[in-house]
């Protein structure tokens, strides 16, 4: 076996130039054109087979083990998208597309699997079977489902898929690992209430939609407790809320939308029941004070399902990666992810790597403005995937 450690230390420089440049130039869900030609590019040049365009600008491509045997096909997937926010981070490689910043640490994951299939290609003769990364499109709005569609999952056909997130609420040095359901069902919806105009002197001759809409917002953080187990939880969050145009005017339509975020057991059953028990209270807070409503919902992501017999792979690799067995930890999180898709399908393992560190303004929440990552903490991403995939295909 090579000197994995070794090896990987001598690509850092090459690591840490990638993720500034992906950071440096930013694109959007299904926008990611330029990061899908570098990626196209990259792996050209390592030799790679069967380099592909999958779902608008996702790329897929395979890495054959030489190894005589007869292999399975691991996945290695990374996310691409960047997202609609104005970087305030001060970095010297900060955002150049404005309003577009890579602030989830998708940039981290392009460039870790990158260098992944560059330690892996040039090792080929050191496992059997196929390596097929995929490198995906749109995560943040759910676009693992397209690429599945378009038969990512088979040609070959995939045993097992591996992915990683950085991930700013566990501090640096530390992953996250466990088995079972480890991220919640999340549904998106849209709303509206829907009342009649008046003035705001004659309140009983108006429907006031603001009012049932407050309304909505409180009663339904009643599920939590009052339909479903408080030992289960549930969160039922609203991101926006539009309406009204005058002091002095009441308004006929709100318009909301938000969240809601569940990690129950038995998604299939427990699905069809809550968002039973969230259209009942929105109906009948509504039908109460005498206004409408319409709702939709913008498919998103099922639970995210850690596979155990893939859990213990990468929990003995990440002994080997950090030398102890002392820093993984427990996660679990309502968080919402795509890579949620595959596991539904394909034994699979998200593993989420610490890169919180308050002296390197490496804390700050996902989706901020300020959201950076220490990035010593790659490295171990790479070395995580490569144990993995060997130990998988060995
Ligand atoms: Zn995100
Ligand atoms: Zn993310």
């Amino acid at each position: 076996m090579f000197d994995i450690k070794n090896e990987i230390a001598s690509l850092e420089n090459e690591l840490i130039a990638l993720r500034r440049d992906f950071h440096e130039y930013p694109e959007l869900g299904y926008q990611e054109f330029l990061t899908s030609k570098k990626v196209c590019g990259y792996l050209t040049a390592l030799g790679l087979e069967d380099i592909k365009t999958v779902a608008k600008t996702g790329v897929s491509a395979i890495l054959r083990g030489t190894k005589p045997g007869e292999g399975k096909t691991i996945m290695l997937r990374a996310d691409m998208d960047a997202l609609p926010v104005e970087e305030q981070t001060g970095l010297p490689f900060a955002s150049k597309n404005k309003g577009v910043m890579h602030a989830c640490g998708h940039d981290g994951h392009t460039a870790i699997q990158l260098i992944v299939a560059k330690v892996l290609a040039a090792h080929k003769d050191e496992f059997c079977g196929t390596v097929k990364f995929v490198f995906q499109p749109n995560e943040e709005e759910a676009g693992a489902l397209d690429m599945i569609n378009e038969g990512v999952l088979e040609n070959p056909h995939v045993d097992a898929a591996l992915a990683l997130h950085l991930w700013s609420p566990i501090k640096t040095g530390c992953i996250g690992l466990s088995e079972g359901p480890i991220l919640g069902t999340t549904e998106e919806f849209e709303l509206e209430i829907i009342g009649k105009a008046g003035h705001t002197s004659t309140p009983h001759t108006a429907k006031d939609a603001l009012l049932a809409a407050c309304s909505v917002v409180n009663a339904l953080q009643c599920l939590g407790t009052r339909e479903f187990d408080p030992l289960l939880p549930i969160a039922v969050m609203f991101g926006y809320i539009h309406g009204g145009t005058a002091r002095n005017i009441i308004t006929d339509s709100v318009k909301m939308g938000g969240t809601i975020r569940f990690l129950f057991p038995d998604e299939e059953i427990n699905k069809p029941k809550v968002l039973e028990a969230f259209e009942r209270v929105i109906k009948g807070t509504c039908i109460a004070l005498g206004v409408d409503y319409k709702i939709k919902y913008i498919p998103s992501n099922p639970s995210l399902f850690n596979d155990a017999k893939m859990v213990a792979i990468v929990k003995d690799a990440a002994a080997e990666v950090f030398g102890t067995r002392d820093n993984v930890e427990n996660f679990r999180s309502l968080a919402g992810e795509d890579f949620a898709e595959f596991s539904q399908r394909v034994p699979s393992v998200m593993t989420w790597v610490g890169i919180a560190d308050e002296s390197k303004n490496s804390n700050f929440p996902h989706h901020h403005a300020k959201f950076d990552r220490d990035e010593s903490m790659m490295k171990y991403g790479v070395e995580l995937q490569v144990r993995s995939v060997l130990s998988y295909l060995k």
